[in-house]
């Protein structure tokens, strides 16, 4: 018998296990793809703030998420002995208006709490490794951070491992059982409550021998660029709604790579090392959905991440561990599962 039982094992599912692990739970995780079959077995790893500015839940939420995960990741490779490749590196964008982006620098005092500054900059202070921008100015923030999507999720199933948690393919459900199943979870879900409460948004990236490793990632025309620890950059990603393959490459991203060294030229003529695509879980809500399983009692649903589940991930592994271990319930409403059913 365990308290908790999980099912999947991609990042929601994982960081679910390893906050109630941290608060004293016996946990069994059901996967059976394995650890990070899904969308968290990607490239990019973007761990990057929304603008500091119009303040709600899920900006809150999610600068909470993105400011705990550097102890987070830091507790896990030290409990599981692997590299989940995190670092708070920042990030660099062009300037577009200045006037707004002096606001949001003024703005990012107070919301990000004097932990982190919003700075226009001149380019040149980054060297080689930065975005074309016609003012010569970029924005730099030193919140954001990156982290190897496949490399954490191996070391936060090392770290569950070394805390005695059981990873499984197949298995009981004992205790509280969180459905952290991603993309077809939300299929699977729509059905069982007859209301399309979700769909999957499939998505491509690629990873390039570029070695960047301690600079800021880039943000430039819609385009993620993060070096990672290991001497690869990946660059992310492309949207699309409808498709027939989920997990095949195709023009899509040779548009982004074709823009990518318009946009950053240091990376022109760079090998190209992986093509990879996989298809994000997007509630109805566009926010994660969290909270109980309507009508099926014990039951929880820990889904959503949409295109920031890396980000989000620390913060819903809390809020999803405080509910069913505590009964502690602040969830806002914005990430209840309710925010993606019809208002009654
Ligand atoms: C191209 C691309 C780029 C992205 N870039 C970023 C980024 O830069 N930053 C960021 O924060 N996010 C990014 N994302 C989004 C992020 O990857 C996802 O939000 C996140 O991985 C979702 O995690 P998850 O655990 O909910 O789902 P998944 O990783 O899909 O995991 C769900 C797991 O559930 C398992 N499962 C399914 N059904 C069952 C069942 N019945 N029982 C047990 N297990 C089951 C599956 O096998 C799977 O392993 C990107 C996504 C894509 C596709």
């Amino acid at each position: 018998m365990v308290d908790v039982t999980v099912r999947g094992a991609g990042i929601f599912g994982l960081c679910v296990a390893w906050a109630c692990v941290k608060r004293g739970a016996s946990v069994r995780v059901i996967d059976p793809g394995g650890v990070a079959a899904g969308a968290s077995g990607g490239l990019v790893g973007a761990l990057a703030p929304h603008t500091p500015e119009r303040w709600n839940d899920k900006k809150e939420l999610q600068f909470q998420s993105l400011d705990m995960a550097e102890a987070m990741w830091a507790d896990v490779a030290d409990v599981g002995g692997r590299d989940p490749g995190y670092a708070r590196t920042g990030r660099i964008q062009p300037v577009g208006a200045l006037e707004i982006a002096t606001e949001r620098a003024r703005n990012a005092e107070e919301l990000w709490k004097g932990r982190y500054t919003w700075q226009v900059r001149d380019v040149r202070d980054f060297g080689e490794f930065a975005p074309v921008t016609p003012s010569g100015l970029v924005i730099h923030d030193t919140l954001t951070a990156r982290a190897n999507p496949r490399k954490a999720t191996q070391a936060l199933a090392a770290a569950l491992v070394a805390k005695r948690v059981e990873i499984l393919t197949e298995g009981r459900e004992d205790g509280a059982v969180v459905h952290a199943t991603g993309a077809s979870g939300l299929v699977a879900l729509s059905e069982a409550l007859a209301y399309p409460v979700g769909v999957p948004i499939k998505g491509q990236s690629a990873l390039i021998a570029f070695d960047a490793r301690d600079l800021p990632q880039i943000f430039v025309d819609g385009l993620h660029v993060i070096p990672h620890a290991n001497g690869t950059t990946a660059i992310g990603s492309t949207t699309e709604r409808e498709f027939a393959d989920p997990s095949s490459c195709d023009g899509g991203l040779d548009d982004i790579l074709g823009r990518v060294v318009r946009l950053v030229p240091a990376l022109r003529e760079r090998p190209l090392l992986e093509r990879w695509a996989g298809l994000r879980p997007r509630a109805r809500s566009r926010a994660p959905m969290l909270g109980a399983w309507p009508g099926r009692p014990g039951h929880f649903i820990a889904n959503g991440g949409f295109k920031i589940g890396f980000g989000m991930a620390p913060i819903v592994g809390q809020l999803i561990s405080e509910l069913i271990l505590d009964g502690h319930d602040r969830i806002p409403d914005s990430f209840r599962v309710d925010a993606s059913l019809p208002k009654p």
